[in-house]
């Protein structure tokens, strides 16, 4: 067997949810919205099931959604891009990832990741035969330095794979961050592969800027973005890569091998639900928003130490305080004993640097955050 995923254990996603409906505990784990998601863009995907062509897609994905994602992202982040060369559905970011990764590097290419990273990351730039080059974030503020960067970077650098929010920090990068990451990929001729799921789930006013704007990065940047997360349907897995001709040439190559198309009832519904009016786009914003701050106050009301969310589902609580030093023992605990799942942060990290973060994504009916904090109420922290 491939020793890359046969060393590998079952992602903590998974297996938080196991054990969270093992427990039948309130599962803050895995990060999925209650709400079923808007009703007139599930209705859309009915209707096309019903009524729509259920057989193979294009490749590259539906004309429609194409034109769509090109027209929501010149509206939302003043991007221009060709739908017809430039924009390619995929079945999920992930697969967009992986497909990119395959696309881009080579084996003994070297690739920058940001610790802490989504768990996927590093197995899949292995498999791609990268060899992982890590600069690890620092809290509070998690941003970029140019020592931390000059020390990544090498001659053998081929591309970064950057998650901005970064999950599971729940941090922006600031647009300084932005420049100085986009002057080393410009610097050392890099291809940024740019997670941008969580770009509409920003709160306090923020707007997403994608590393794609900064000077130079227009023709180096893969942006991959997530109908999952623009519209909280986290099972619809439907993926939009956007790249320049040259770049998307190759990463279609790698699509077309891996899934090939991508449900074409999912596509038409993420089609109509990009062109959605900005009112959607702010009052899901602000669902969440209400929905962490009345977490945060919660857990702040109850001792713990809440770190920051600027966006994401996710909120951080720093469990040092509490006298715990190791995150995997205490979520153990925590689900078993107390009913609450949660995820420990050093899944995060391929060295498992911090052990004293613990998330719970708040992306949940107020009647799900009170079952937890009334859970949670056991560890009060006393003081
Ligand atoms: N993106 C989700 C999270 O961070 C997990 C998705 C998955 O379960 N693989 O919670």
């Amino acid at each position: 067997m491939n020793p890359i995923f046969s060393a590998l254990p079952t992602t903590i996603f998974e297996t938080m949810s196991r054990l969270a409906r093992e427990h039948q505990a309130v599962n803050l784990g895995q990060g999925f919205p209650d709400d079923p998601g808007p009703e007139d863009v599930r209705r859309k995907a009915a209707e096309a099931v019903i009524d729509g062509w259920n057989q193979y897609p294009p490749m590259m994905g539906l004309p429609e959604l194409r034109q769509a994602t090109a027209t929501h992202f010149r509206h939302w982040q003043g991007l221009e891009l060709d739908p017809e060369a430039e924009v390619m559905i995929t079945s999920g970011a992930t697969e967009a990832i992986a497909g990119a990764l395959m696309a881009v590097v080579s084996p003994g290419d070297e690739v920058v990741l940001f610790e802490p990273m989504y768990d996927a990351y590093l197995p899949l730039v292995r498999r791609a035969g990268g060899v992982p080059k890590f600069v690890t974030l620092t809290p509070p503020h998690f941003g970029l330095s140019e020592e931390a960067l000059a020390q990544a970077f090498s001659p053998k650098t081929k591309a970064v794979l950057f998650n901005n929010p970064l999950n599971p920090t729940a941090t922006n990068f600031s647009a300084a961050d932005l420049d100085l990451l986009a002057s080393f990929c410009v610097r050392h001729d890099a291809v940024a592969i740019c997670d941008d799921v969580w770009e509409h789930v920003v709160f306090d006013g923020h707007r997403h800027q994608p590393l794609m704007s900064r000077p130079g990065m227009r023709e180096r940047t893969v942006k991959i973005s997530s109908a999952g997360k623009i519209f909280s349907l986290t099972g619809w897995k439907v993926g939009m890569v956007m790249a320049a001709p040259e770049l998307m040439r190759v990463l279609a190559k790698a699509h077309q091998y891996i899934t090939f198309t991508t449900p074409p009832n999912l596509q038409a519904a993420v089609a109509y639900g990009l062109g959605k009016e900005d009112a959607y786009f702010e009052g899901m914003r602000a669902d969440f928003q209400r929905s962490r701050d009345r977490f945060a106050g919660g857990l702040s009301e109850l001792g713990f130490s809440v770190l920051p969310s600027a966006g994401t589902y996710f909120l951080n609580v720093d469990i040092g305080p509490l006298g715990e030093g190791d995150d995997v023992a205490f979520c153990q605990r925590l689900v078993a004993e107390h009913g609450v799942a949660a995820i420990p942060v050093s899944a995060f990290y391929a060295e498992g640097a911090v052990r004293n973060v613990v998330r719970f994504c708040f992306a949940k009916h107020d009647a799900t955050l009170d079952r937890a904090l009334e859970r949670l109420a056991a560890l009060r922290v006393k003081g």
